[in-house]
């Protein structure tokens, strides 16, 4: 929690930072510009965020609250301001015995339902970033409504649930950030934060923040679902990308790809982005929204 808010605190400083002595001779002017505006862009998306999650922390405590979490990099990026935003709200509160119960035991409900065969590179993310964040995830195979059913009467005091949804998810243009679910639904609190960041600003925190993210991303895998329906994205194919790339997104993709290589360093695992062997750019390099679900069969 410490280093995830040391580093949010870093995106206060304009790119190229002191620290990073590559950027010279990477990086011309109008990269500069491209990069900066990202930056600010990502940083008040963040702000919005946490102001959504801190006003329903003021409505909610934690044991009617749980987050919708199933490895993708949306409800990654929700965790991590979900976190961010406890660790604020437990160092300001000391004296609350409910928080410093918290602190003591720092175990978040979070809830999965998979109702798709996935990707076994999948399920060890699921598994691994439950430990290392601590999640207390509770886990359905069933579809999603039944799931939320079961949840509901397993736990009834949950009145709320965080999803990383964003407005460019297919029916998801007309969502609040915090309202009711709809009439087919289990009734509870839908709480919204990130519905208005876009890929670069996801890609943005996650690079920047250095935060481990599912492998298939860097396959080219852009939204996953089940392996009987997800192929990778075809507008990441290198071929084709050549073609279709506009230079006035080149920029992004140059700082992306630095700090990708930056982060995998010590990466015995590392995928350099011209691997000949991968014939598919990593998910990051995609800047149009509207074709992410573009290796998806199905809706979802
Ligand atoms: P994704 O990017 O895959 O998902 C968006 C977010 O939904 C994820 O970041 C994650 O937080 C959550 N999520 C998605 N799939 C799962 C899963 N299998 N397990 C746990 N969390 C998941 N639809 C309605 O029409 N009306 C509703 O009232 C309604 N309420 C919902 C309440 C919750 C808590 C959730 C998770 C979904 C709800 N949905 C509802 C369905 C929602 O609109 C999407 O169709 C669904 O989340 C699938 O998302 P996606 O694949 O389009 O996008
Ligand atoms: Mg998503
Ligand atoms: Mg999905």
């Amino acid at each position: 929690l410490n280093s995830t808010d040391l580093t949010l605190h870093d995106l206060n400083h304009e790119f190229p930072t002191s620290n990073d002595d590559t950027h010279s001779s990477l990086f011309n002017h109008d990269d500069l510009v491209q990069i900066n505006s990202l930056r600010n862009d990502t940083k008040s998306k963040i702000r919005e965020s946490l102001r959504v999650i801190a006003s329903q922390l003021n409505v909610y405590h934690l044991n009617q609250l749980s987050i919708s979490y199933n490895g993708g990099k949306d409800c990654l990026v929700l965790l991590i301001l979900y976190l961010s935003q406890l660790a604020t709200t437990t160092t300001t509160d000391n004296n609350n015995n409910s928080n410093k119960n918290f602190s003591k035991k720092p175990l978040l409900d979070s809830i999965y339902i998979n109702y798709e065969h996935n990707f076994s590179d999948l399920d060890s993310f699921i598994d691994a970033s439950t430990l290392s964040y601590h999640l207390h995830l509770t886990n359905y195979s069933c579809d999603l409504i039944q799931g939320f059913r079961n949840y509901l009467s397993k736990f009834p005091s949950k009145k709320a649930i965080l999803i990383g949804v964003r407005k460019n998810d297919p029916y998801s243009q007309h969502l609040n950030f915090v309202q009711n679910t709809d009439n087919n639904w289990p009734s509870f609190i839908r709480i919204n934060p990130i519905l208005n960041w876009n890929l670069k600003n996801i890609w943005f925190f996650i690079l920047f923040l250095k935060i481990n993210y599912c492998s298939l991303y860097n396959l080219g895998y852009t939204s996953l679902g089940g392996t009987n329906s997800t192929i990778k994205n075809p507008n990441l194919l290198k071929i084709k990308f050549a073609l279709l790339n506009h230079s006035n997104n080149s920029s992004i993709q140059k700082y992306f790809t630095h700090l990708y290589n930056k982060n995998n360093k010590n990466n015995l695992d590392f995928i350099p982005i011209n691997d000949p062997l991968q014939d598919h750019y990593p998910a990051f390099f995609l800047q149009n929204d509207l074709l992410e679900r573009a290796g998806r069969f199905k809706p979802f």
